[in-house]
This record gives structure tokens, C-alpha cells and sequence, in this order.
């Protein structure tokens, strides 16, 4: 099946009592054990709501299996934790998403992690590996400057090293991007994002091989971030239209894109789609869409970035991503709040940048939304 028909059909689990079409909310937290030799808790990531949702996006992603967690951080540190032990290294993209960074930084020394960040390009992630690193994390398009890591080289490197490679897929989301099908050995989802994409749900999401997936959901089980069963409802009933809200949020993003850049007031467009931008071929390569994601740089003499932000009359400035809304905000002052003046200026972030999350609204609404708050 192709991915509009797996984001409708892909592991619905039909209601056999009323033959309704959708898969019902099921509440229980506690399950008769008998008959069945798995036992049903939701901490153990195995209740049916939980599974309807695994099954959808392993479709998705090409994916053998999954688990599914109450928030994007959730995921993340459980897939760390779950690998690395006292000794071991890891090699980080640093310009990942802000609360990945700080969960590194926060909390490696005091479990004895080593870990060191590098740039995206490919030969800076493989100058950087050591005897004792155990997994090369990387994030493509990456926050909030959209720079571009060569996925299938880098899970080249880790393969060749055997070295665990785990990307977060939250920016591209499984329709612009599937980095299994290009060597990559674990994906993790921010689902709060494009996959819930109407900014009222917070989860994750991690896919893998059956292997890889096991070792994870042991550690998941005594760390416990686990999605209850309404909320699983939501994010499955989101992913029937993630596939057309993906492509509408991607054609929105490419025309803004396009008239930004040449824009008198607008500094520099940060968008993979664009040609100019420096990881256009290896995105065309890799995503089948650019993406809702973009930046873009004001004119310091045109015009204050607080102001600009001030003036958008349909565009919200808010913080999170991918809902069907277009949002807005300043990269410095939200995402990398915690991150110093100094690694700011190294990962090139600014205060008059500002990070657009296009929604699916018609794109000349926008264009005429922006071009107001940028006029005098
Ligand atoms: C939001 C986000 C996360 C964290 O997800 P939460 O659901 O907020 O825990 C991780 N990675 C990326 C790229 C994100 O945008």
C-alpha cells in the first residue's frame, strides 16, 4: 500500500461489536491473563490502542516494530539510556533539537557518558568516533536552521564501525523521509509534532528492527513513559490525515520559501528546498518533500524581530511545531533558551532569526500575512 492508504487503513483495529470503522478507546489497565501467554498492561507499551498506532506507523517507516511513548523526550532518552552504559561514547549532531541537547549535557556526566558534538557533514561525524563509541545520533533537517546530514552515508560509517546510528525523523516525519530504508537502525518521533499535528497531544514514538525494539522496550518498561489510551486515540485518528496535511504543510512551506528569499527585508531564507541552500542535493536525495519547516533571517536595519512578530495578524508566535496552524518564533528566545550566548553564536543562531512551522492554511494568506508585518 502506498502512504495515504496505510495513514487511513495500516492497523486500525476494527470494533467487532458494533462494526464500527474506527478502532475503539480501550480504557482498561487491567487485563484477564489466562487465555493469552502476553501479558496486557499499559506500562509494558502492548494495549491495543497502543499497538493500533505501532502497526500504522511501522507501515509508515518499513519499520518490523515500535513502541510508543508519552512524549518525544520520553523516547529519546529511553532509546539512550537504553544502549549506553557507564564508559561508553556518543557522537551528536549539535545542532539538534534544544531539549535533546540538554539532555546530554544534563545528564551524561553523572551516569559517566562521554559524548562529543559535531557539525552535520559526514566527515566531522567520522572524525569524531572513538574505540568505545556505542551510537552516532543524528537529526535531519536538523532545528532550527534545516541543515542537512547525509543520512545513508552516516548509517554507512556506524555500520562499518558497528555502531548503533539513531536518527530523530520528527522534522521530515515518515512521509518526506523513511531513514530505515536508507541503513539507519533506530527512529525516534516527537509525536507532539506533525504526527499529532493539531497541537493538542504530547507523545513520542520509536521504530526499529524486532532486535532493536526488544532491548528498548525493556528499558521503556522500568522507565515507564508510556501513552494512555485517549491520547493514543488522538494520535491515531491524527496520522489518518498526516500523509495530506504533510504534503499541503510542504507545497505551503516551498512557495513561502520562495517569496521570502527575494524579499528586500529578509536577510537569508533557510529552507532545503531552495537551491541555494547548501544541503538541497542531498535533501532531494532523501526526502520526497522539503517539509513544513523553515527560517529566515530580518534585515537588522529593516526591522526588529519582536516587532515583526508583533505586527503578524494570522500567524501565531508560539512555541512547538507541525499543527495545522502556522506558528512562529524566535529560536533564541525559546528552543535554545538554555544553550549559551557562546554555542549559539558556533551553531550560527541569531536574534533575528526567526523559525516558521507552515500549516495548511492557503499559502497566499500567509505570504500576505508576512509581507504586512514586514511593510512599515
Ligand atoms: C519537540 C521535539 C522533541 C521533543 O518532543 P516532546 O514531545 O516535546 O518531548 C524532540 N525532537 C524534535 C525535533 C522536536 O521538535
Amino acid at each position: 500500500m502506498k502512504k495515504d492508504t496505510q495513514c487511513v487503513h495500516s492497523g486500525t483495529l476494527k470494533d467487532k461489536t458494533t462494526r464500527g470503522v474506527n478502532t475503539p478507546i480501550f480504557t482498561s489497565s487491567s487485563f484477564q491473563y489466562l487465555d493469552e501467554p502476553e501479558n496486557i498492561y499499559p506500562r509494558y507499551f502492548n494495549t491495543p490502542n497502543q499497538k493500533a498506532i505501532i502497526a500504522k506507523l511501522c507501515a509508515l517507516e518499513n519499520a518490523e516494530d515500535g513502541l510508543i511513548f508519552s512524549s518525544g523526550m520520553a523516547a529519546i532518552s529511553t532509546v539512550l539510556f537504553a544502549f549506553l552504559n557507564s564508559g561508553d561514547h556518543v557522537v551528536m549532531q549539535k545542532d539538534i533539537y534544544g531539549g535533546t541537547h540538554h539532555f546530554a549535557t544534563a545528564e551524561f556526566d553523572r551516569f559517566g557518558i562521554q559524548y562529543t558534538f559535531t557539525s552535520n557533514k559526514t566527515e566531522d561525524i567520522a572524525d569524531a568516533i572513538q574505540q568505545n563509541t556505542k551510537i552516532i545520533y543524528i537529526e535531519t533537517p536538523s532545528n532550527p536552521l534545516l541543515l542537512i546530514t547525509d543520512i545513508e552515508a552516516v548509517a554507512q560509517i556506524a555500520k562499518s564501525k558497528n555502531i548503533l546510528s539513531v536518527i530523530d525523523n520528527t522534522f521530515a516525519t515518515p512521509i518526506n523521509q523513511n531513514p530505515l530504508d536508507l541503513g539507519i537502525d533506530i527512529v525516534a518521533h516527537s509525536g507532539t509534532k506533525s504526527l499529532g499535528g493539531h497541537s493538542d497531544i504530547c507523545c513520542g514514538a520509536v521504530v526499529a528492527s524486532k532486535h532493536h525494539i526488544e532491548t528498548i522496550r525493556a528499558a521503556a518498561c522500568n522507565f515507564g513513559g508510556s501513552l494512555n489510551a485517549l491520547t493514543c486515540y488522538f494520535l491515531e485518528r491524527s496520522l489518518k490525515t498526516l500523509a495530506i496535511r504533510v504534503e499541503k504543510q510542504s507545497k505551503n512551506a516551498y512557495r513561502i520559501a520562495q517569496r521570502l528569499q527575494n524579499h528586500a527585508r529578509i536577510q537569508k531564507v533557510y529552507y532545503p528546498g531552495l537551491e541555494s541552500h547548501p544541503g538541497y542535493e542531498i535533501a532531494k536525495r532523501q526526502m520526497n518533500a522539503f517539509g513544513a519547516m523553515l527560517a529566515f533571517e530580518l534585515d537588522p536595519q529593516a526591522i526588529d524581530a519582536e516587532q515583526f512578530q508583533k505586527k503578524l495578524k494570522l500567524i501565531t508566535p508560539a512555541v512547538s511545531l507541525g499543527g495545522v496552524e502556522t506558528i512562529i518564533c524566535s529560536p533564541m528566545l525559546t528552543s535554545h533558551a538554555k544553550i549559551s550566548a557562546e554555542e549559539c553564536i558556533e551553531l550560527g543562531i541569531n536574534d533575528r532569526q526567526l523559525r516558521l512551522s507552515v500549516g495548511i492554511e492557503d499559502a497566499d494568506d500567509l505570504i500576505a500575512d508576512i509581507e504586512q508585518a514586514l511593510a512599515n
